[in-house]
């Protein structure tokens, strides 16, 4: 099944419940914008690059638009349409003032300089500055760019438009970034499951996780898990993956993967086992945390976890889901799970807004207290409705959507 096809199959379990007339939803699902661009450079060795650029401008109903930039090699127009509709449906659970959109340059940013790299950045802008602005359309960091690429974004933005730092999220902090930014989606994460454990008569401390992916969404919750008290056995990268029943040594594992280019692998304090492995984990928690898809009907009877934590974009296939409904193994959805890095993105954009600073503590309050609301909205709703968490989120996000659509007129 296509990515688009699975995205449908849950926005449409819950405009059922909605009771959505077929019009309304091909409203709500079909893009406003997709802008497709050609990026023509100079590579390092003299030869002429060329690359594709996408930015989707899913729906901006509740106000501009938002979501990341993706530099990966599986970048395409399909996979950036899922995602920044998702990025919709997630600004709406957690009421965050934003629309969704999402873009992409199918790169493999492993094979190129830091040089091509600004110029692949810079030749984006060029082409799609129009159509992105502080009040229009904000990009952020997703897999593969950072800090470092925002301000070329910003920089290159400026140029056309003047100083305008709230044109992307994400920044470094010498440039208009905000604290607490980096860590948010990680921070988010272990937050909102947190919440969901206590909800479920469990606690964090003690609680034992397998962690897929160790790129800033996992590190952060590796981080964060550890300082709550679980116990992470299991950790895994593109490189390979370590696991120690004991715990791993998550401050060492951190050392280690920074230190070394080939993440988390040759890591001395446990032993070295696969991908498919580490879904299979007897554990409390399984968290995807790198690439979507990786949960699907071939791999769900094994997974041998009570709880799925999707700290990655639809990691979870929908037969996946239903395998999991079925085992009563709780989901706790995308939508929400990792809301937390648009939620400081947002803060960002505020303080750059206000040319006014806040600091982590309140930074990790304000970004806290939405996670916990905004789960607490989808516990609820789901109890109510007797339906799963992530159908739950979608209610709610696909309501506010809809309410926002109809009295603003169409
Ligand atoms: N790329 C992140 C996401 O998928 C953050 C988007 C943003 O901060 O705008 O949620």
């Amino acid at each position: 099944m296509h990515a688009i096809e699975a995205a449908r199959l849950y926005f449409d379990k819950a405009a059922d419940h909605l009771g959505l007339s077929s019009n309304m939803r091909t409203l709500l699902l079909v893009p406003e914008r997709e802008v497709k661009v050609q990026i023509a450079l100079e590579m390092d060795n003299g030869e002429i690059g060329t690359f594709i650029g996408f930015r989707v401008q899913h729906n901006s109903a509740r106000g501009p638009l938002k979501g990341g930039l993706r530099y990966h090699h599986e970048v395409d127009g399909d996979e950036v349409t899922v995602l920044a509709s998702l990025m919709t449906w997630k600004t709406a659970v957690v009421n965050l003032p934003y629309g969704g959109a999402k873009g992409g340059i199918a790169i493999d940013v492993r094979k190129l300089s830091a040089t091509e790299l600004e110029k692949i950045t810079r030749k984006f802008v060029d082409e799609i500055h129009d159509v992105v602005g502080p009040d229009k359309d904000i990009p952020a960091p997703d897999m593969g760019t950072n800090s470092q690429v925002m301000a070329w974004f910003m920089n290159q933005y400026s140029k056309y438009h003047g100083f305008s730092p709230a044109v992307v999220t994400g920044k470094p902090l010498e440039l208009h970034g905000s604290e607490g930014r980096e860590e948010a989606t990680g921070r988010g994460v272990v937050t909102v499951t947190k919440a969901l454990l206590e909800r479920s008569g469990r606690q964090l401390a003690g609680a034992t996780v397998a962690l897929q992916g160790f790129g800033n969404v996992g590190s952060f919750a590796a981080r964060f898990f550890h300082d709550g008290g679980a116990k992470i056995v299991a950790v895994s990268d593109q490189f390979g993956g370590v696991s120690n029943p004991a715990g791993l040594d998550i401050p060492a594992l951190l050392a280690h993967a920074r230190d070394n280019k080939a993440g988390v692998k040759g890591f001395s304090g446990g032993q070295s086992i696969t991908n498919s492995e580490l879904l299979a984990a007897e554990v409390d928690l399984l968290v995807p945390a790198a690439l979507g898809g990786v949960l699907t009907a071939a791999n769900a009877r094994d997974v041998r976890a009570k709880f799925i934590i999707e700290a990655a974009n639809h990691p979870t296939h929908p037969d996946a889901d239903e395998i999991f409904n079925q085992r009563e193994i709780v989901v706790l959805p995308d939508i929400l799970a990792n809301a937390g890095g648009v939620t400081v993105s947002y803060f960002e954009w505020v303080q750059n807004q206000q040319h006014f600073r806040w600091d982590l503590a309140k930074v990790r309050q304000e970004l806290d207290r939405i996670m916990v609301e905004s789960f607490d909205k989808v516990w609820t709703m789901a109890t109510e409705k007797h339906v799963s968490l992530r159908t739950a989120a979608y209610i709610i996000g696909l309501g506010r959507v809809g309410r926002a659509t109809v009295l603003g007129g169409i």
